[in-house]
């Protein structure tokens, strides 16, 4: 029996691809980070990353070198969650400079209306 769980991932349009295998004991950690670079490079309140290294990191296209992503040997690099196929494989587990927090990102009011679809968006919530 495998003691390995690998997770696929890729880019929006699909030329990229990946692997990301760990330990299924220690799944990898997740992190909100709310830092200036996380925001400016993402547009939104924050990034959710997963931090894994080189040899977990296997790419299944050729197109790797399209990617800034640190050279082999560096002690780390980070996915962006949402690149992953499956985001609710993993588990956020805690929050990088939580003082730059943005106050909306603070207080989400879970009781704002909710819509499936975008479509529906647009539409003026039902009471
Ligand atoms: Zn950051």
């Amino acid at each position: 029996m495998s003691t390995t769980t690998t997770l696929a991932g890729g880019c929006l349009c699909g030329a990229l691809r990946y692997n990301l295998a760990f330990p299924k004991a220690s799944p990898p950690d997740c992190m909100h980070c709310y830092c200036g670079v996380c925001k400016k490079s993402t547009g939104a309140y924050f990034e959710t990353y997963v931090p894994t290294t080189h040899a977990q990191l296997h790419w299944t296209t050729n197109r790797r070198s399209q990617l800034r992503i640190p050279p082999p040997g560096s002690p780390s690099i980070t996915l962006i969650v949402g690149s992953l196929d499956d985001v609710d494989a993993v588990k956020v587990g805690s929050h990088l400079f939580y003082e730059n927090i943005a106050r909306v990102a603070k207080e989400v009011d879970r009781d704002l209306p909710k819509y499936h679809g975008e479509f529906e968006f647009i539409q003026e919530p039902k009471a």
